[in-house]
């Protein structure tokens, strides 16, 4: 937690200090509070959410009447907090069910994180005792099986992967497959982020996703979005939600951007919570996701 506050509070510095500067202004005029809008934009939070903010303050502001830098620390980090949603449930379904493991896909476009964050979680589990399978079902680029094997090596976890080239989804499913075998407690499993087409992309994460059910649930579906791609990155979410039934997004190198606004966006344009939160490149870079320190963080 305090990792997460350090790293997020060196790249979210500027927004959510000029949040409280501009806040702790004598007077707010009309100007004041859309420099206020701006600022909120400028972080990625998205047009609606930035409006909410700025009329829920203004209210708030008026009532209050004069203010100390605390009462103003206070309202912002109120205000942030129930906009990002203190009552979302994110959870992380990754334990093992009776006679068979946890499974978690993890989805979204190439670039984002993904292999990243499989090595990551992976990480996370075999740190709290658990047993984890990682399933390569990117056979696109060898490089990112590669990849996965190192992270597997590094992390302690069992890897399974395919030839270059194989069907992605038979990959997948002799993942899970070895991982019921082998009674570990939750598989991960990497998959392509190609988007040529909508429909290619359904049909691919479709099919991975069907081929695994026939002999498991699937707990999680992890959406990776890659924080400094902004409105882009979220057109591009978009299309992974519409295909997937996504249960969860991971923020990944919010230690490289001091747009933390793209949580809030993300959450209100897919319907889905941020779980985790990405936090630089190696292996304990992973966090869950808490509104209360990262706004914290956010106001340095
Ligand atoms: P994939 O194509 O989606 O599997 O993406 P990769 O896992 O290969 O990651 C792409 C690049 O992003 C790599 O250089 C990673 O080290 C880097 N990366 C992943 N997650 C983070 C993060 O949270 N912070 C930072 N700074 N870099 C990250």
């Amino acid at each position: 937690l305090v990792r997460l506050r350090a790293r997020l509070a060196r790249s979210q510095n500027t927004f959510g200090r000029s949040l409280l500067a501009l806040l702790s202004r004598d007077t707010l005029d009309d100007d004041a509070w859309d420099e206020i809008e701006d600022t909120l934009l400028a972080a990625d939070m998205g047009v609606a959410p930035a409006r909410q903010i700025v009329e829920d303050l203004r209210t708030k502001v008026q009532v209050l009447g004069s203010r100390t830098p605390a009462d103003v620390r206070e309202l912002l980090r109120g205000e942030l907090i129930a906009q990002i949603g203190a009552d979302w449930d994110r959870a992380l379904h990754t334990e093992r069910h009776g006679t068979r493991p946890a499974i978690v896909l993890v989805v979204g476009v190439n670039g984002t994180g993904k292999t990243t964050t499989c090595g990551k979680l992976g990480r996370v589990l075999v740190g709290d005792d658990r047993r984890v399978l990682l399933g390569a079902a990117d056979t696109f680029r060898a490089a990112a099986a590669d990849q996965l094997v190192t992270w597997g090596t590094r992390v302690g976890a069992e890897v399974v992967r395919g030839a270059e080239g194989a069907d992605p989804a038979s990959v997948a499913f002799e993942a899970v497959r070895q991982g019921i075998d082998s009674k570990v407690d939750t598989v991960i499993i990497d998959t392509a982020g190609r988007l040529h087409t909508k429909t290619g992309l359904m049909d691919e994460l479709g099919k991975v996703k069907r081929v695994v059910e026939k002999q498991a649930e699937v707990d999680e579906v992890l959406l990776v979005l890659d924080a400094t791609t902004g409105q882009n990155g979220l057109q591009q979410a978009r299309v992974f939600a519409e295909v997937v039934n996504v249960t969860g997004i991971v923020l990944t190198k919010l230690d490289g951007t001091a747009k933390g606004g793209i949580v809030v966006a993300v959450q209100r344009e897919l319907g889905v919570p941020v779980k985790l939160v990405g936090l630089g490149e190696g292996p304990d870079d992973l966090a869950p996701f808490e509104p209360g320190p990262f706004v914290d963080a956010i106001l340095g």
